[in-house]
């Protein structure tokens, strides 16, 4: 058997309390809704499961509260095969929740309490050190205080492990963080913000890309939704088209598409089919309802054809 690949996740970990209801409530309403169910989720926590079923070995980094909650997140990735020795309990934190109604239109209106998440400091990763540079690739995002991303990416770099970050929920980031990040991740939106501090607006993806190069990023993959990605690796630029499937739900498509390019990159990979590869696994995760529930085996992936 191949020996596994080692990625370190850090970030957040939240249980997703889902609604259906027949719409989303107005302010000061109540109505009955149907069907509840919680599920594991944060960004965090959704790569770890990802790049876990695609075959790597995982080490998960973040805070839970002392919380039913807590111990659910921590027992749910224990079972997917991930390490959790370097997931805190914080007394008197709650766990990172969503709150999600989504309606039978489709519609969904979500209000998170990070929690425990917003509680990381940059000492729990200091303590993640000896796993962080053993490790062959660093995932982070940001649902965790800029603070700690920002010491989590300087010890990957510090020992020479690449780092991948996902800006997501984005926001403006110093030239220091950018110069020091392998692949940058981020969708249009999130792109857009990072260069203008806006959601909304003309601002192109080459221009984006392109911003993000002048800043110090060495690669940048930028997810394009259905429309696939546009890369750029060094001096040169690409495209990748996405796979036609039948799509079902998109949530968590970006987490699984960071986990497989994270895998395949570790693997020893080129970014080209990495990305490849993450397009294998978002198209797949797509087709199902869910993000965690969602994610592929790698047997899945490699016997993929659309
Ligand atoms: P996020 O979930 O972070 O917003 P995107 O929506 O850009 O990220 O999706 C990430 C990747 O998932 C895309 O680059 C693509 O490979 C895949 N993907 C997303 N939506 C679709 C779709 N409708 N059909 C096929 N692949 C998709």
């Amino acid at each position: 058997m191949v020996q596994k690949v080692k990625i370190v996740v850090i970030g957040s970990l939240n249980m997703d309390l889902v609604v259906v209801a027949p719409r989303v409530a107005l302010e000061g309403e109540t109505i009955i809704g149907g069907k509840f169910t919680a599920m594991p989720g944060g960004k965090g926590a959704n790569q770890a499961v990802a790049a876990s079923r695609l075959g790597a070995q995982v080490h998960m980094v973040g805070c839970i509260g002392d919380d039913g909650f807590g111990r659910e997140l921590r027992e749910h990735l224990r079972v997917g095969n991930i390490n959790t020795d370097y997931v805190t309990t914080v007394p008197d934190a709650s766990s990172g929740v969503a709150m999600i109604t989504v309606s039978e239109r489709g519609e969904n209106s979500i209000v998170v309490s990070p929690g425990a998440n917003d509680t990381m400091t940059i000492a729990h990763v200091k303590q993640a050190e000896t796993i962080i540079r053993e490790a062959d690739l660093v995932l982070i995002q940001l649902e965790i205080p800029l603070e700690v991303v920002e010491e989590a990416v300087a010890m990957a770099k510090k020992h020479q492990v690449t780092v991948i970050l996902n800006p997501a929920p984005a926001r403006q980031l110093s030239e220091v963080l950018l110069k020091q990040i392998d692949i940058l991740t981020p969708n249009e939106t999130e792109g857009r913000i990072i260069v203008t501090g806006q959601a909304e607006g003309d601002i192109r993806e080459e221009a984006i890309i392109s911003f993000l190069r002048n800043k110090g990023v060495q690669n940048v993959v930028m997810t394009l939704g259905g429309e696939g990605v546009a890369y750029s690796e060094g001096g040169s630029a690409g495209r990748l088209k996405a796979h036609t499937v039948e799509v079902v739900d998109t949530t968590g498509a970006g987490d699984s598409f960071n986990a497989g390019l994270g895998v395949y990159l570790a693997e020893g990979g080129s970014l080209e089919a990495a990305i490849s590869f993450a397009q294998k696994v978002a198209a797949l995760s797509v087709t199902k309802f869910g993000a965690q529930p969602s994610f592929p085996y790698r047997s899945q992936v490699d016997r993929f054809q659309d």
